[in-house]
């Protein structure tokens, strides 16, 4: 058994050491090694009390590394004293005394907002201790209000609250609030009520004999020693992984994540990991970052979802306005949905039936690029360009047209940028110029084909498009789900080529990666195409049930707050500069073939042979054998085939930049060049 506990209180001197020396004092007879841990203290002698007492041999300074003389607040003690928070010295202390006893009892100071030093309390002290609380109350008037809001912030907090205990620390019988407090508490606590401590008129063993019956012990102990479930076992059980062969996971070792942390995320292992592709593209300023937690629970305490069929909610219609502000030009109008593949689906129907409302009833057909990938949905999977994912479903898709997309590294025409003057695109002309007629839209990633393998366009293409796609009367569906919200180093991809799409898709970061929501933006021209007499019937006739989530909306709204009010697309210049000479360093190595990026997308092309640009074969999975041994190293990246793929959180620092960049070289060097 090996366990520490967190005493916390409602207030200063409320007992929390005469409760420590009871439960240390309890455990012991049961026969249980205690040790104490009183990180920080503010005069007084509580440690060398609870050292004494218990017969610790633990050096004081162990037991209590931070003592300050003024009985002050530890953050305004330390700074009167001309000290610093040493949180290193605490956390070492910690895990020595924890190593040394079975239980380990962690005395707090004052209560859970008492500042450690600016920005860190003693709730955050827990978290980073990661321990089961118990609240100590004082029995009289005035708990309950103290109880309940201190029982109601640790669980906000995200503590693990083991309970209450009630200390009488006043002599003489109990007066009628002290009688009834205990009944109060735990009829509105949803915390267990572990123990009432009765005044103690002298503190030794003979009269902790006497009360031995008023505190829980077991319960204490027992919800402290809940059984560790088996995640990963329960995962394999009940779970289909997407694009997962459910076989391969089955017999392989797998992380379940319980907990994130800016960029990082923490698996059931105990291990951190840095989140290489932000969650799969999503995340944007890190895990449990204050000010997107803060916006859910300010909305959740409003509502959290009501239809946007027939009704409207506030968080959306801020959004939309903020949308259209940051958005190219001329997109004026937002439909909401939840997901890439359905903005997508959208953004194909609203073209199609744009056409029909206006009259111009052939044009019909949608073209897209090769090594498109738009959503997994069927109409999404219609306009995709990828046959490893694509080809199975093809008896049930719509019949499209396809053109060649610039690949740069795989030139169909073997010519080479920029004197191939965009060849590549002329095939895309002439489909435009011969089927104009029929074609509704062209559909587009713009600049960056992420899922393909981080397929990054020579510079003129994307402007290029827009100019065909305008000559030949063909709309313009910009898909930015994955390429929206600075992760190319500015807002949108549209805008390094100052493209105006006539329809924009977005999702992915649109939440900062925590909720699903996603939009599609149109022009006022395609909107006003839909807007007639009821009997008409030009309506879209499309929606989905949670679109519009007034959660989701807000964190997004919060999302865009921080991009303004941190600089995020400014602060990304120094770090798309580090990652683009370090990239370089990565040329050197036999089995890359192709290193490519734009902002923090980066793809890095592994290939059997460097000079005739031979791909691994798919079954020798070089790059789940490269993601294997990053993760060994504690990165989680998720490999496009052989393209290892580099897309971290845009909070990203640069020492965690230079982490993930200088182990994925190793990582590739080992595995493609020793096989190791
Ligand atoms: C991820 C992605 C999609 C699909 O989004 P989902 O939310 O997974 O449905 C569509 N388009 C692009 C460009 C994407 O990267």
């Amino acid at each position: 058994m090996k366990k520490a506990i967190f005493i916390t209180g409602t207030d200063t001197g409320v007992g929390k050491t005469v409760v420590s020396f009871v439960l240390a004092t309890l455990l012991k007879q049961i026969g249980i090694d205690v040790g104490i841990f009183k990180p920080v203290q503010c005069a007084g002698n509580d440690a060398s009390f609870l050292k004494n007492r218990l017969n610790l041999d633990d050096p004081l300074n162990i037991i209590n590394p931070i003592y300050l003389k003024h009985a002050l607040s530890p953050a305004t003690a330390l700074r009167l004293e001309k000290k610093v928070f040493d949180k290193r010295k605490i956390l070492k202390c910690f895990k020595e005394l924890q190593k040394k006893h079975d239980v380990l009892i962690v005395e707090g100071a004052g209560g859970l907002l008492v500042p450690l030093k600016d920005n860190y309390f003693i709730k955050d002290l827990i978290l980073e201790l990661n321990l089961p609380t118990i609240i100590v109350a004082r029995l009289g008037l005035g708990t309950i209000n103290h109880t309940l809001l201190t029982v109601n912030l640790a669980k906000e907090s995200g503590i693990n609250v083991l309970g209450v205990i009630l200390n009488q620390d006043t002599p003489g019988i109990r007066n009628l609030a002290q009688h009834s407090n205990p009944g109060v508490i735990k009829k509105l606590n949803c915390t267990p009520l572990l123990g009432i401590l009765p005044h103690l008129a002298k503190i030794d063993t003979a009269h902790i004999n006497r009360i031995k019956q008023n505190i829980d012990i077991e319960k204490i102990l027992k919800d402290e020693a809940a059984p560790k479930n088996n995640w990963q076992e329960k995962d394999k059980r009940y779970i289909w992984h997407p694009f997962t062969q459910m076989k391969d996971w089955n017999e392989e070792e797998q992380l379940v994540i319980e907990e994130g942390k800016g960029n990082f995320l923490k698996a059931t292992n105990g291990r951190w990991y840095l989140d290489g592709v932000s969650s799969l593209w999503v995340n944007v300023h890190g895990h449990r970052k204050p000010q997107l937690d803060e916006a859910i629970i300010r909305q959740l305490k409003k509502i959290s979802h009501s239809t946007m069929l027939g009704l409207s909610n506030i968080p959306a219609i801020e959004l939309a306005e903020k949308l259209v502000d940051i958005a190219p030009q001329n997109l004026s109008k937002v439909f909401y949905s939840d997901n890439g593949s359905t903005a997508v689906e959208i953004a194909i129907k609203i073209c199609y039936q744009y056409w029909q409302n206006i009259g111009t009833i052939n044009k019909k057909k949608f073209v897209h690029l090769d090594n498109s990938y738009h959503g997994d949905s069927i109409g999404a999977v219609s306009v995709g360009g990828i046959d490893l994912f694509h080809k199975v479903y093809h008896p049930l898709l719509f019949k499209t047209f396809s053109a060649p997309s610039p690949y740069c590294y795989r030139c169909s025409l073997e010519k080479s940028y920029p004197s191939c003057k965009l060849a590549c695109l002329k095939k895309l002309e002439d489909l435009l110029e011969k089927h104009n007629k029929k074609i509704a839209a062209l559909i587009i990633e713009p600049i960056v084909q992420a899922a393909s393998g981080i397929i990054v366009w020579p510079k003129g293409a994307l402007a290029r498009i827009r100019k065909l796609c305008s000559r030949y009367d063909c709309l313009l569906i910009v898909d930015e789900v994955a390429t929206g919200f600075g992760r190319t180093g500015k807002m949108f991809a549209c805008e390094h080529e100052d493209v105006r799409p006539d329809i924009l898709c977005v999702a992915k970061s649109i939440s900062a990666g925590y909720l699903p929501l996603a939009a599609t933006l149109t022009t006022e021209k395609i909107y006003n195409a839909f807007l007639a007499p009821y009997a008409q019937m030009k309506t879209f006739f499309h929606g989905h049930t949670y679109t519009g989530n007034a959660l989701a909306c807000a964190v997004s709204l919060a999302n865009l707050d921080l991009f303004e009010k941190e600089k995020t697309i400014e602060n990304l210049k120094p770090k798309i500069a580090l990652l683009k000479k370090q990239l370089q360093t990565f040329k050197i190595l036999k089995h890359v073939g192709d290193i490519r990026q734009l902002g923090l997308m980066v793809g890095v092309e592994l290939v059997k042979d460097k000079f005739k640009k031979t791909p691994y074969a798919w079954e020798e999975k070089i790059g789940i054998k490269v993601c294997n041994r990053l993760r060994e190293k504690g990165i989680i990246l998720r490999p496009l085939g052989n393209v290892i793929v580099l897309m971290p959180p845009l909070a990203i620092s640069r020492g965690e930049l230079e982490f993930l960049i200088k182990n994925t070289f190793e990582a590739i060097k080992q595995i493609t060049e020793s096989g190791l």
